[in-house]
């Protein structure tokens, strides 16, 4: 196990990272880790994740009292003691508002779609918890409907949360999520994604033994449209097909103007 002063120095450099890719503003964002069975280390409140130095972590129990540190923990605590406590595998908690994932979070818009190999073996889905006000209790409660079964997910209208089973690799999805935001976005811009199929979705979630991710839990691959991510289960969006990629709007009705225009003189004429 890390010693007290590594994982300090570790979340200063995660908080580097993350405000040097523009994941966070001003002193939003929060990091912890776990310093032993009833221990966090936590970032203080109201500090630039760019600017901090290792004295400035607070340290507290599993119920967020602080023990130590001469700053206050982050308004956001009770978010991260939700997921130790659901979660005794993970070791690390980051939380950040990365400008494309937080605007999927903003339009509603969960990242579920099959289209990225290393994304479906990973993190599976990207759900979107709830909207809740941030530092409330119903910010816990939302996130606590997912998080068993995610690694990663959206918060309504505020931004994204990873976890992993050390602080890097909690980082590091949270990378992950804002990658696969900026590849879905420009990829709709370009006309839609092509999606893999369900059979090769299954197929990668079947590599995940073999690269050593110890998901959460199991892919539950759906057929029909963007899905609402289930506590038990990652769902993904991937159709039934013997291809194995299909263009994501091959299942829409597409017309013309003028074909729109002659069914809808259909329909009033009808009515006459
Ligand atoms: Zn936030």
């Amino acid at each position: 196990m890390a010693s007290e002063a590594q994982l300090r120095a570790d979340i200063v450099e995660v908080g580097r990272r993350m405000y040097a890719r523009g994941y966070t503003a001003s002193n939003d964002g929060n990091i912890s880790v776990r310093l032993d069975a009833g221990r966090l280390i936590m970032t203080p409140k109201n500090v630039s994740k760019g600017f901090m130095e290792p004295q400035m972590m607070c340290i507290t129990d599993l119920d967020g009292k602080k023990l130590a540190g001469d700053r206050d923990p982050s308004s956001e605590i009770q978010m991260h003691l939700e997921v130790y406590r659901q979660r005794q595998d993970v070791q690390a908690v980051v939380h950040a508002h990365p400008p494309v994932a937080t605007a999927f979070a903003v339009a509603g818009i969960p990242l579920d779609r099959a289209i990225l190999a290393e994304v479906v073996t990973t993190l599976g889905s990207v759900p979107i918890a709830d909207y809740a006000t941030p530092s409330t209790k119903e910010l816990p409660e939302a996130v606590s409907r997912y998080i068993k079964a995610h690694d990663g997910m959206l918060l309504a209208n505020h931004g994204a949360l990873t976890v992993g089973s050390d602080l890097f690799s909690a980082y590091f999805k949270m990378e992950t999520i804002e990658h696969f935001a900026n590849i879905s976005f420009v990829a709709r811009m370009l006309g839609g994604e092509r999606l893999l199929s369900r059979d090769e979705v299954l197929r990668l979630q079947g590599l995940r033994g073999k690269y050593g991710i110890a998901a959460p839990a199991p892919i539950c691959a759906e057929t029909s449209g963007s899905s609402v991510g289930q506590a038990d289960c990652q769902v993904v969006f991937a159709p039934a097909s013997r291809e194995r990629l299909v263009h994501a709007a091959d299942d829409e009705i597409r017309l013309t103007y003028g074909e729109l225009t002659a069914l809808i003189e259909d329909a009033v004429k009808q009515l006459k």
